[in-house]
């Protein structure tokens, strides 16, 4: 392919969609391939799409339509469609969308850049042209996942786990090191077994000390799954300063019945236990989970009941979805999408106006301290940042007063809170010392 062609790569889904796209772009642009973050001025258009629930597979469909009608118009050369709603649906796609030119699922890096023109060497697949800003990155560990949650088709889509070798993500950090990250967050569909299929022992601990060593300033833990999750991460946590003291753990329920209907593997009792244990080893730590709502059968008892363990446990960040009827689930061929739309709706609502209260809470014990940022964006006398108990896109934001002050993005400084609200922080960036 002529390399004056330029590529637009359009990224929907998660965070390990997006480093599927780093990928692609940073070892295309190694052959001098040329891509635009405008598609008007595109040649070739590829869409990463994300198959998860259905209004993400909506929006994948509807970036798709759009770009089929230039190419039907001649005004892009070609359409190349990838990811996880190609992997789950490329005969459906093929048979609806002929303006397509090629459809990809989530591991064919290889055959995309050689129809590009480029190569693909599995040596340099760590090398990644970041969409994060510059100061943070995800740092995917694994690939696919070996759990069966009804609700969930990620493991038809991304195939069965697979753990990225220690060595290959100490290369791949120190190479992100060396561009300016600052912030790593270790991602997969679930961290919790990270090793388990390399040597048989689990190893996060064990990575996560070596990335620690490296010198990043944060790093962070998201997506761990409760069962067989390696406790000794969070003593890690509270012994290494560069560890965030923050975890994001999706429980998705906490009634017996729903959980194992659910097949999580892992129930009530289990779940608190485990919850429990973590705040007793690490009193500092923030953490952050996912609810689904409206599951099928979901009484309002069951409802009440996941009301109460949240007013409990008092968790320090919460996402709320409703139950998503998706093909290719066990819980789609096997069980009916039996709770109204609007009562699920009216459960995310409920659930959140009470995960408001207790966020609103524990911020206001903020107030009068002095907490070291991420500053993420400046706005005038205005910088936007994050403590170390914020992961990106996704949590609470620092609203501070740059005081006239020289403050860059992707700096880290002290800030002295002021005031509150649920999700906000507010006050002053400290003078640099
Ligand atoms: S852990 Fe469960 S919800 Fe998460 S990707 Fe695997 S099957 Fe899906």
């Amino acid at each position: 392919m002529r390399t004056d062609r330029s590529i637009f790569l359009l990224s929907l889904g998660c965070s390990k969609n997006t480093v599927d796209s780093e990928r692609l772009v940073g070892q295309a642009r190694r052959h001098g391939l040329r891509f635009t973050d405008e598609s008007a001025e595109a040649d070739i258009v590829i869409i990463n799409t994300c198959g998860f629930i259905a209004d993400a597979k909506q929006e994948s469909i509807d970036e798709i339509l759009t770009a089929a009608d230039k190419r039907r118009k001649g005004e892009i050369g070609a359409l190349y469609v990838m990811g996880c709603l190609s992997a789950l649906y490329a005969a459906e796609l093929r048979a609806e969308l002929p303006e397509v030119d090629r459809f990809f699922g989530t591991a064919d890096l290889a055959e995309i850049l050689e129809l590009l023109g480029s190569t693909y060497d599995p040596e340099k697949r760590h090398e990644r042209s970041l969409f994060t800003p510059p100061h943070y990155a995800w740092l995917k560990i694994a690939e696919g996942c070996s759990r069966t949650c009804s609700f969930c088709a990620i493991p038809k889509m991304r195939g069965r786990y697979t753990s990225e070798p220690v060595e290959d993500l100490l290369r791949e950090a120190s190479m992100l090191k060396k561009k300016g990250v600052k912030e790593l967050n270790l991602i997969a569909q679930d961290i919790s077994p990270y090793g388990r299929d390399l040597d048989g022992r689990p190893r996060l601990n064990d990575l996560l000390r070596k990335l620690s060593d490296q010198g990043f300033d944060w790093l962070r833990l998201l997506y761990a799954y409760p069962l067989d999750f390696p406790l000794d991460v969070v003593d890690t946590m509270r012994e290494r300063e560069n560890v965030c003291n923050y975890l994001d753990m999706p429980v998705q329920h906490i009634g017996d019945r729903i959980l194992a209907s659910m097949k999580r593997g892992i129930g009530r009792r289990d779940t608190i236990r485990l919850l429990e244990s973590i705040r007793e080893r690490n009193p500092d730590i923030r953490l952050r989970t996912t609810m689904i709502v409206g599951y099928p059968g979901e009484t309002r008892g069951e409802f009440e009941e996941l009301l109460e363990f949240v007013r409990d446990f008092r968790f320090d960040r919460l996402g709320c979805f409703p139950y998503s009827h998706e093909e290719h689930t066990s819980a789609y061929e096997t069980l009916g999408d039996d709770v109204p739309e609007v009562e699920k709706q009216e459960r995310v609502r409920e659930l959140m106006k009470l995960q408001e209260g207790i966020s609103e809470e524990k911020n206001r014990l903020l107030e009068g301290e002095t907490l070291k940022v991420l500053v993420e964006e400046v706005d005038g006398s205005l910088a936007y940042c994050r403590t170390e108990y914020d992961a990106p896109e996704v949590d609470n934001e620092c609203i501070l007063d740059t005081g006239g002050q020289n403050v860059g993005t992707g700096e880290f400084r002290m800030a002295r809170i002021g005031d509150s609200s649920a999700y906000e922080l507010h006050g002053a960036i400290e003078p640099a010392s």
